[in-house]
């Protein structure tokens, strides 16, 4: 079995404690890794090297053409080792090769190169002033240390749009990947030892959130927090770091609605709906599981939906044949089974029964399509993070967006009309940070991404998620010093 040391200062550690957690291959259901289970001392020493690297070592300083010359380096190593990293992945969280290594050689790796083009474009500003003789100008400025914890459903790429943005803004990083999928991003600190980092710049701890994740997030030498997640643990750490005053960014879940309006054309929603969840079997925060559908409309599109969803080959990801790959652990799949007994028992009606579909070993839960259930069940206010779709239909618009925004969530929606008029105008009205129409699931480096209401705040991708790793900082200069003495004598 393989067996892991956590990364910092530009070398590999074994956890003070001495323990590891296993790491399991959930396509078979059994143990392939062993990853450092890290405590305080660990979080400590990383944090003490990101530390050294932004303070007194040479990251701090450099100018921004050079931080833009190490982010185009990352680029093309984490190109060049696509297939490894991929492959890394796929063994520990499941997810299909054809989701994950042409990524790393295309819009995720291009992430490197567009925040490296944006260093040393990233001006500042000299700021109109009403206070005479006065010379004010605005900086953008990195925070120092900042945490980046990641969720398991996408290790990479998780971290890819965290990572590429906080070095572009001139921050050393420690990151804390999920207990259950550590193992990509600990072989990304293996390959990054051609990209000829600073020591100390990119350091990674692995463990428990509630250990290695909590030491991190109180640790007085991080300064900012940008983390990826559910809600519980976003609420955690935002209380935590609220302690210290400590800015955070929260990428959290979501329970997206799909619109389907009667006008639609039926196949392409039916195709993007389905494509926008049950590929990665609903473990993608914007899956839109939630299909509110105008009502003529709606015995067709279940037939349809259940036809087109019944279809996929579900199976290991190593087979070029699979379409759907396996739940990413254990506990998930758990959990996953248990929601769809309790819709199950409460009277939901199972159009499509995913369960007990796929190999006999690992986690495997084909696509689960309920209807028969209001929209004020758990089923269509909480996230599943599954295969499991609700289907529930609506007779005005006006009550189509009051159900779209009709929960704690915010995070994306996709609406399906041919008319476009009407399209926009419901796009508008829809509380969410990313809106689709006729289409789902596309991002861009480009676009910014991320919550309203308790899906998060702060965003990734774009300009924005620059600003979100940086600080501004007036700086006032006197042309003509003066300064009257404040307490003249009599
Ligand atoms: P999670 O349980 O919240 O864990 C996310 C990360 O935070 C893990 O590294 C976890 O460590 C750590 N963590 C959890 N509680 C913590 C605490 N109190 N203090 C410090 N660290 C803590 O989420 P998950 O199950 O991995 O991921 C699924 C969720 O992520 C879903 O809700 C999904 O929608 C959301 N997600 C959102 C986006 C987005 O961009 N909005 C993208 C992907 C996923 P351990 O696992 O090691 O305990």
């Amino acid at each position: 079995m393989k067996q892991y040391s956590y990364f910092a200062g530009g070398n590999w550690h074994e956890p003070a404690s001495g323990q590891w957690l296993d790491s399991e291959n959930p396509a078979l259901g059994e143990a392939w890794a062993r990853i450092p289970d890290c405590g305080t001392e660990d979080v400590d020493r990383a944090v003490g090297e990101a530390h050294a690297c932004f303070y007194r070592g040479p990251w701090g300083k450099a100018q921004a053409a050079e931080r833009g010359r190490l982010l185009r380096r990352i680029g093309d190593v984490i190109s060049a080792n696509a297939e490894r990293l991929g492959e890394i992945e796929t063994r520990d969280n499941g997810k299909l090769p054809q989701h994950i290594t042409p990524s790393l050689t295309s819009w995720l790796t291009d992430s490197f190169y567009y925040y490296a083009g944006m260093c040393d474009k990233f001006e500042g500003s000299l700021l109109p002033s009403e206070a005479p003789d006065m010379l004010n100008y605005l900086a953008w400025k990195p925070f120092g240390v900042c945490a980046l914890i990641t969720a398991w459903n996408s290790p990479l790429g998780v971290l890819i749009w965290k990572l590429a943005p906080a070095l572009a803004a001139g921050n050393a990083v420690v990151v804390k990947p999920s207990e259950y999928a550590s193992a990509s991003t600990l072989e990304l600190m293996d390959v990054l030892g051609d990209a000829d980092l600073p020591d100390g710049l990119i350091n990674v701890v692995t463990g428990y959130g509630r250990t290695a994740g909590q030491a991190l997030v109180s640790h007085p030498g991080v300064s900012m927090v940008s983390f990826t997640g559910g809600i519980p643990g976003g609420r955690s750490i935002a209380e935590l770091a609220a302690r210290q005053v400590k800015p955070v960014v929260m990428e959290l879940g979501g329970k997206s609605p799909q619109i389907v309006l009667e006008d639609a054309d039926l196949d392409l929603a039916v195709n993007g709906i389905v494509s926008g969840i049950f590929p990665v079997s609903g473990q993608s925060c914007i899956s839109g599981s939630r299909l509110l559908v105008a009502r003529p409309l709606f015995e067709t599109f279940c037939e349809r939906l259940v036809e087109v969803a019944s279809r996929a080959r579900i199976g290991d990801p190593g087979d070029p044949a699979t379409q759907i790959g396996p739940i990413a652990h254990r506990a998930h799949y758990e959990k996953i089974l248990d929601d769809i007994g309790q819709v199950v028992e409460a009277g939901g009606e199972l159009l499509l029964d995913g369960r007990g579909k796929g190999p006999d070993r690992g986690y495997y839960i084909g696509p689960t399509i309920f209807s028969g259930v209001s929209h004020d069940e758990r089923l269509a206010q909480e996230e599943v993070f599954g295969p499991v779709a609700v289907v529930i239909p609506f007779d005005s618009e006006d009550e189509a967006v009051a159900m779209a925004n009709g929960t704690v969530y915010g995070l994306a929606a996709g609406i399906w009309s041919r008319d476009v008029n009407k399209a926009i105008r419901m796009a508008e009205s829809i509380q969410a940070g990313t809106v689709y129409i006729n289409n789902y699931f596309n991002a861009t480096t480009q676009s910014p991404v991320g919550g309203w209401k308790q899906s998060g705040y702060g965003r990734e991708n774009g300009i924005e998620g620059m600003r979100c790793f940086m600080q501004t900082k007036s700086v006032w200069l006197a042309t003509r010093p003066s300064q009257p003495d404040p307490f003249p004598a009599r």
